[in-house]
């Protein structure tokens, strides 16, 4: 019976982990297996931005909420660096500034969200005036950034640590049935089993997985320097990214928002371009995106993308950036829902996000997910 748990999980990403924690926190014997000897998946590649303000109202703006407080608690206990003062979403435009004006005006009193609309002087006063080239900025006041690709083995160590849970790493799982797992490093039986292998769709729960629908999306990314000193606390966004966040992107104002990308910079749309910055720990900047969708991703970066991914966070910063280091993210897109708990089979189920939010709403879900599984409600 060694080899026997209550719950194994393949896939040691955010979600694997999150669900990892919802299980052990609950006195239950836990087993994740990961086929890379550490994460190297969407949640290590991200921004490590987990953001309340962008998501839209129901149950997903429920979801940022709950995990901001988890992400709180495991700052804590497995020490993980975290930045809690918030976003700010800058106005580059008129239309901008209009769509923040009536988001702040109306959507954000009605559904709670915890914002703030600076201009004139308290704008200027923002980063001694660094950003008062904007007409406006949303100070996202429950946003919260991570630096990932630490943040993610911290929370592994924890887990183990602390909560005794049980890792493979370098452990391919090859099979899964309804109590047992088969893996590189032998079998394993389990009372339930949950499959979050990313947007792997193929190796494991491939029938059940297709019915879903899914679509991968792949976007470039940027670590950099920034040529001046900025010492940055906060994660940062544009306009452009309204027309992408359910927050924002269905208000009547974002209509012209978007009206004007097509007009004046077609090419920001036509590859998906938004763009987010995140701060390092270490005084460097997490720079993006594009986005492309599909089945599969091409491996073939375009450099043209990232120029102009470079030039617009110049022209957000005001300051050259000198580039350390680039790399392609995938996650898993365009499924039926934002995400998906399905069951394949008894004691066997696949959680699976389907849009590029799962820092933000992966550690709640993981906990709605668990209560499920468990009877809890
Ligand atoms: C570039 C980029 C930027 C993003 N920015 C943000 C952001 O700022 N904020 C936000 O909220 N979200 C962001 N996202 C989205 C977020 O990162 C993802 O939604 C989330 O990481 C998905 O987590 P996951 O655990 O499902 O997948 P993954 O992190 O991909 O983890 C899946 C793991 O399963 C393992 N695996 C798969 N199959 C098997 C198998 N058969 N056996 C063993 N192991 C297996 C894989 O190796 C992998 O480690 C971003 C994503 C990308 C790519």
């Amino acid at each position: 019976m060694e080899n026997h748990s209550d719950i194994l999980i393949v896939g040691a990403g955010i979600l694997g982990l999150s669900h990892a924690y919802a299980a052990a926190r609950r006195g239950l014997k836990v087993r994740v297996f990961e086929r890379s000897a550490t994460p190297l998946g969407a949640s290590v590649r991200n921004f490590g931005q987990a953001l309340v303000t962008g998501q839209p109202p129901g149950q997903m703006l429920e979801l940022a909420k709950a995990s901001r407080e988890i992400w709180g608690r495991w700052a804590q206990l497995a020490g993980l660096p975290l930045k809690r003062n918030g976003s700010y979403l800058f106005a580059r435009t008129e239309a901008e500034e209009h769509l923040l004006e009536a988001f702040c005006e109306g959507r954000a009193v009605e559904h709670g969200y915890r914002v703030e609309l600076l201009r004139g002087t308290a704008l200027r006063n923002l980063y001694g005036g660094r950003f008062s080239h904007h007409r406006a900025a949303l100070h996202g006041l429950d946003d919260q950034q991570l630096y990932s690709r630490e943040a993610i083995p911290a929370l592994i160590d924890y887990l183990r640590r602390d909560l005794g849970v049980a890792f493979h790493f370098s452990t391919l799982v090859r099979d899964v049935e309804p109590g047992r797992v088969r893996s590189t490093a032998g079998s394993f039986t389990g009372e339930q089993i949950i499959v979050c292998s990313g947007h792997d769709y193929q190796t494991l729960l491939a029938d059940s997985i297709a019915a879903l629908k899914p679509q991968i999306c792949r976007l470039q990314m940027l670590r950099a320097r920034p040529q001046a000193n900025l010492d940055l606390q906060h994660a940062l966004l544009t306009g452009l990214s309204c027309v992408h966040y359910g927050a924002f992107a269905d208000l009547p104002q974002a209509q012209a928002v978007r009206a004007q990308i097509l007009r004046e910079t077609p090419h920001l749309h036509e590859q998906g371009i938004h763009l987010l910055i995140s701060p390092t720990p270490h005084g460097e900047l997490i720079i993006g995106d594009s986005h492309h969708y599909g089945s599969d991703p091409s491996p073939f970066n375009a450099e043209q993308v990232d120029d102009w991914m470079i030039e617009l966070a110049e022209q957000t910063l005001g300051c050259k950036v000198q580039v350390v280091e680039r790399w392609q993210g995938v996650y898993g897109a365009q499924g039926p829902a934002p995400f998906s708990f399905l069951q394949a089979a008894p004691g066997v189920h696949a959680a699976l996000m389907h849009t590029g939010v799962g820092m933000s709403v992966g550690p709640a879900m993981a906990e709605r997910n668990l209560g499920t599984l468990l009877g809890e409600h």
